[in-house]
């Protein structure tokens, strides 16, 4: 039979619906699905059989009888169907295998080599493959990417990333190298605070997966922000630099050449910097943990040093609340462990600085309710979202 281009998207549009249909309402029978998309019976029962071959579905327990045959119900297939995930950051690396509902199987944190990058990214790949190898998951034909950086995401490059020290990397290629005939054609990249603010908006609470206007700050800092549920990339994927807005125009260099960046006074490390003073030069990898505890055990000077973060952390939210006017801004990372300290100055800063009438809409602003790491969840949800999209459309 020839099918034409257009019969390919109706295709391709009502098998993404009866996908979704089967997230939202699983375990769901083939006939519920009938009367739910409006789709003849023929048509559901074709899809089906086709989502059950690639393994995203699984048929699964016997269904209520109404009298007759019992119905057969249909849930995701969360025993069988596998994604690969990278979280890259500069201090740990974490490879891991989940599924379909970006529940973790199997996670490895490696120490990041940012010194040679072609032979780390390898060596991540190869974990990856060993992990597929172990877990003996045939269906792993995919693969997300978090990247601390601009990357464009169309052709799977890393443009740049500062905090790494990474340039001009063709991921494709390097998977190419890696897995000639496995995973190669379905790598996802994403910056890690877009594929973050992915991730609460997939697998978050509800009250942030229902909201249409979403920013996430993570604690390098960058920004993901989702306006209209869908993720703001920009026209050269670089939106979302607010950790690069000038707080401070004579402040201290920033990693990106300039000077007084937001994220000079509010990441991790200048938090981490800004307690052990301008000496602190090692790696500030838990150091935020550190500080936190003294300041639960009333250490003064990293209540101090946690107030100034909280402070700075107001004042930049103040600036993107007043140019996206989001409805909800979640914060991810170690500094969330010192919400009891950081939140009142921020709410105060947001007082002081925002506009009486956007601060009457009393904008949440709430840690990560995600277990695991925001971007390494973001990585699946890369995969996921293509999935759930129908990625058949764009791929021919
Ligand atoms: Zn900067």
């Amino acid at each position: 039979m020839i099918v034409s281009g257009n019969q390919k998207v109706v295709r391709s549009v009502n098998r993404a619906a009866i996908l979704n249909l089967i997230r939202e309402n699983q375990p769901v029978s083939r006939i519920h699905l009938s009367k739910l998309s409006k789709l003849n019976k023929s048509t559901v029962s074709s899809i089906v059989s086709d989502l059950l071959e690639e393994k995203l579905i699984s048929e699964t327990m016997i269904g209520q009888s109404t009298g007759g045959r019992k119905p057969i119900l249909l849930s995701l297939n969360r025993a069988e169907y596998r994604i690969g995930a990278i979280d890259f950051d500069p201090d740990c690396t974490y490879v891991a295998i989940g599924d379909i509902e970006a529940r973790v199987i199997r996670r490895k944190k490696i120490k990041t080599e940012s010194g040679r990058p072609l032979a780390f990214i390898k060596k991540c790949l190869n974990e990856l493959l060993e992990m597929k190898k172990e877990l003996n998951c045939a269906n792993l034909k995919s693969i997300g990417m978090s990247i601390p950086g601009i990357v464009d995401t169309r052709n799977g490059l890393i443009v740049i990333a500062p905090d790494l020290r990474w340039k001009n990397l063709d991921i494709r290629k390097i998977v190419h190298e890696v897995d000639p005939n496995g995973i190669d054609g379905r790598v996802l990249i994403e910056n890690e605070a877009n594929s973050s603010a992915l991730a609460e908006q997939w697998f978050g609470q509800d009250m942030v997966k229902n909201k249409s206007n979403i920013v996430f700050i993570s604690e390098g800092i960058g920004t993901g922000i989702i306006l209209n549920k869908e993720l703001i990339q920009g026209s050269f994927d670089a939106a979302g630099q607010f950790g690069h807005m000038t707080i401070d125009p004579d402040g201290e260099l920033c990693i990106c050449g300039n000077r007084g960046c937001w994220e000079v006074y509010t990441s991790k490390d200048s938090t981490a910097r800004r307690f052990g003073g301008r000496s602190f030069n090692g790696s500030t990898n838990g150091e935020l943990g550190k500080i936190t505890a003294l300041a639960k055990n009333g250490d003064k000077l990293a209540i101090k040093t946690l107030v100034e973060t909280g402070r700075y952390l107001g004042i930049g939210i103040s600036n993107i609340i007043k140019a996206i006017d989001p409805e909800v801004i979640i914060l991810g990372g170690a500094i969330t462990q010192a919400w009891d300290v950081i939140y009142p100055e921020i709410a105060k800063e947001i007082e002081a600085r925002v506009f009486v009438d956007i601060k009457k809409k009393d904008i949440p602003i709430i840690p990560t309710s995600l277990v695991e790491r925001s971007s390494l969840i973001g990585a699946f949800a890369l995969v996921i979202r293509e999935i759930f999209r129908g990625y058949r459309i764009t791929r021919g």
